[in-house]
Parts: C-alpha cells; structure tokens; sequence
C-alpha cells in the first residue's frame, strides 16, 4: 500500500514504530482520563528559611494516583502530555486544583503562599495569563500574592520576549515568578539580565555534590554571588542534610528546600508537619549560624 500511493513517509512504513506510536496515544487518552477524573493528586513540600527557621511557603507537585499502578511521580507520565493539549489541559487542572487548596487553608488561618510549575508550552500559551487572571476572579478570598509560578530556564528562552511579557503580566496581577533549575540552561546570565524573576532556584543537581565537587560548590558560589548582585530572591533546591544546608547558610542563601527538610507530602499530612518542625533541634539551631 505504502507503494502504491508513493507517500515518502508511508513508503517507510514501520510496524514497530507504528505500535510505538498507537501504544503512546493510548497512554495520552488514559492521562486525559485521569485529569478528567480528578485522578491527580498534588503534593506539597515545604520551602523555609533556614536563617530564621521560618516556614516561607510550599511547592505543589503533581502525582497520579493510577488505580492500578498505585501512586506515579511526574517523570512517569508528565513527558508524555509534552507538545501536545494535554500540557495545558494538565496545568489548568494544577492551577485550578492550588487555588482551592489555598482557598481551603485560608479558611483554617493558613496563609503561606504556594508555588506552581508551570510548563514552557503553557506559560507561553497565547491565553496564559487570561486563564490565569480568570481563575484567580474565581477565587476572590485568595489573594494573587499566594500564589507563585516556577518556570523552568528553558521556556524563557524559547521566546525571550514573550515569556518577558508574560512574567511581567503575572508580576502585575500580584503573582510572584521565580525561574526554576537554575544553571541547567547554559545561558543563565543573559536571561537572568532580561528577565525581572523575583526567586531564583538553585538547580539540585549542584547542591546535591556541592560538599565533595569542587566544580558544583563553585557553581554554586557563583549563582549565590549573581543572586546577590542581582538582587533576586535565592532559594537552593535538593537540601538533602543538615551539613548541605550549614553550607549553604554559610555561602549567605538563606531558602531551602529538600528531602532533609520534609518530602513531598499530601496536603493533609502539611499540618502535622508544621506542628513538628519547630521540634527538629539541629535546624533550628542553624539560626544561630546565619550570615548576612
Ligand atoms: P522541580 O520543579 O525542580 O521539583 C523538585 C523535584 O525535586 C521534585 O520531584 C521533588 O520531589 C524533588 N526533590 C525535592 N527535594 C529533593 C531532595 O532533597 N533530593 C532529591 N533528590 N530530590 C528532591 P518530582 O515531584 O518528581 O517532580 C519532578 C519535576 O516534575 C519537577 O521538578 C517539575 O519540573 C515537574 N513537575 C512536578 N509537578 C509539576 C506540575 O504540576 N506541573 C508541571 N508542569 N511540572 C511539574
Ligand atoms: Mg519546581
Ligand atoms: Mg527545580
Ligand atoms: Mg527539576
């Protein structure tokens, strides 16, 4: 058949890759499912400042609660909804799900402010902040400022002008943005320049070697130094110890934010643990440390 109607692409028929593909869009229509059917689920992990040994905010992060499969983490099915609707389709369903969350809180005296990750495709999506701005209309007891965006180096420079455009629209409405895996985009000084991020994270990758590499402590240095000179807000991801974070606290970041603190948690589980933290001795000992 392939032959016969002399298509290039057709001629190259392959019914691997074929099944490869028919096996991808099966999966798609069962992720859209799972959204449809409030099968996602978001886990928070708490963001503190480890100068103060204040609790600053949470991150939300996505989870799949596959009735068969039990519960998936992002890397399981969020590369799947990539380049296509479900993208979208998946950060409204987030955006949507934070701001009941936060509106739930705010009813039991919880104001800490939650940040979201927002995928290149949406951010950059002609009606991003129109969806945005139309959601936070719907929940008029959330204040904007509760709410943050993480946006990853690469969609910025994707289109540097319109994710500029976007940012400063979300800054205006009251929602802070801070640029998320920092370091991992290889341009990070340029677009730092360009773009008016209130937060900057700190990628994990280097934290996580900053003790024992030389080269990931230096890069780590620098980015804290940058930060400063900047004057943008720092916050070092993957804090996996006390001695990470003594370190850290000693090179002057002052947020954190990592399994040594707390792990992603249900939304439930958040208020046993800020009834614990200030019994954890050795980081609220590591106030006393603080530099400026
Ligand atoms: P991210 O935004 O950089 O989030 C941090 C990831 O690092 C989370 O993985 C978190 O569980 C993990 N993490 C936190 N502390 C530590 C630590 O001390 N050590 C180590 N090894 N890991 C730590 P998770 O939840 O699997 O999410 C992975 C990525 O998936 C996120 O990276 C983010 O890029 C993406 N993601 C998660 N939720 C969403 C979402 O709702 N929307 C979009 N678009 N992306 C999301
Ligand atoms: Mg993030
Ligand atoms: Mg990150
Ligand atoms: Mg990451």
């Amino acid at each position: 058949r392939a032959k016969q109607n002399g298509r290039n692409t057709l001629a190259h028929f392959n019914p691997r890759q074929d099944k490869q593909v028919q096996r991808c869009q099966a999966q798609r229509r069962r992720i859209e499912q799972a959204i449809l059917c409030d099968e996602l689920c978001l886990h928070y992990q708490p963001q503190v400042d480890m100068a103060t040994a204040k609790v600053v905010g949470f991150e939300a992060l996505v989870r799949w609660q596959h009735p068969e499969e039990g519960l998936l983490g992002p890397g399981e099915f969020l590369p799947l909804t990539e380049g296509t609707w479900l993208e979208i389709l998946l950060g409204e369903w987030v955006l949507k799900a934070v701001l009941e969350q936060l509106a739930c809180w705010q009813g039991e005296g919880n104001e800490l402010p939650v940040s979201v990750n927002i995928s290149p495709a949406h951010l950059l999506a002609p009606d991003f902040v129109t969806q945005l701005s139309g959601l936070l209309a719907t929940m008029p007891a959330v204040s904007p400022s509760r709410l943050k965006l993480e946006v990853v180096e690469t969609a910025a420079m994707q289109d540097i002008a319109a994710a500029l455009k976007v940012i400063s629209h979300c800054q205006a409405m009251g929602v802070e943005v801070a640029i998320d895996d920092f370091g991992t985009g290889f341009s990070s000084l340029t677009y730092l320049r360009q773009l008016p991020v209130d937060l900057i994270k700190v990628d994990k990758s280097f934290v996580r070697d900053m003790l024992e590499d030389t080269s990931d402590r230096a890069i780590v240095e620098s980015i804290i130094y940058m930060a400063k000179r900047f004057n943008r807000a720092l916050l070092a991801e993957g804090v996996e110890s006390i001695d990470h974070a003594t370190e850290l606290l000693r090179l002057g970041c002052h947020l954190a934010q990592g399994f040594g603190i707390a792990r992603p948690m249900p939304a439930d589980a958040l208020q046993g643990w800020l009834a614990q933290w200030p019994k954890r001795r050795e980081w609220q000992g590591l106030v006393a440390s603080a530099v400026e």
